[in-house]
């Protein structure tokens, strides 16, 4: 299960027709608008997984 999720719209216009790109792992490119680009993880955001309790004061 190293397959991750897949890109629903091309970040560029919008259209859904993408296809794996030939780069590799997060690589994908758009046959609407024929560009390619990469998705990539940065990391984790400093303030954390901090969820929010309804009614809580904060
Ligand atoms: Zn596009």
């Amino acid at each position: 299960m190293s397959e991750r999720a897949a890109p629903f719209f091309c970040p560029y216009c919008g259209d859904e027709d993408l296809r794996p790109h030939e780069a590799g792992h997060g690589a994908w490119e758009c046959a609407a608008c024929n560009r390619a680009f990469q998705l990539k993880f940065l990391g984790l955001l400093a303030r954390g997984l901090a969820k929010e309790v309804p009614g809580a004061r904060t």
